[in-house]
């Protein structure tokens, strides 16, 4: 999955982050909200972004039909774990979850901890992504760290 970004970059989600995601959509009623950190590469002077892979829900989130808390600490673990092992090539990217509605639009309250993420966290770009995934559509928006923006990015 590629989508353009406000740079005219592009944003790239490999197969294997896009599938991992998508196993946690909620497509039955039995199915909570799950979500993670999303990682990847910059490439081309930060032009264009590769999602590599994503943490999944773990011991420490709080998740309902509803509503997601990622914990801290076990995700932090594989980021800083990721970033070490691929000498510094691997980042930090931003945030995934998912929604119960086909189409996803970001609540008040994902507004609101994206807003938090982008003026409090420790990251090397300018931009963050935050990733919804619906049951039928996985959707995209990019935060500025500078404006605190948030803006939806198309395909
Ligand atoms: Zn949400």
């Amino acid at each position: 999955m590629i989508a353009k970004m406000t740079n005219n970059g592009r944003l790239k989600i490999s197969e294997e982050a896009l599938i991992r995601m998508n196993q946690y959509k909620q497509d039955s009623n039995e199915k909570f909200e799950a979500g993670g950190v999303v990682l990847g590469r910059f490439i081309k002077d930060f032009k264009d972004v590769i999602v590599d892979r994503i943490t999944v829900p773990m011991i420490g989130d709080v998740r309902g039909r509803t509503f997601f808390i990622r914990g801290e600490k076990r995700h932090q673990q594989v980021i800083t774990n990721a970033w070490i092992k691929s000498n510094g090539t691997c980042n930090y990217l931003g945030e995934w979850h998912t929604h119960p509605e086909s189409y996803p639009t970001p609540s008040g309250q994902d507004i609101k901890n994206w807003k938090e993420i982008l003026s409090t966290r420790t990251f090397s770009s300018l931009y963050l992504y935050f990733i919804i995934v619906g049951t039928h559509q996985v959707r995209i928006w990019e935060g500025n760290r500078k404006t605190g923006k948030i803006k939806r990015l198309y395909r």
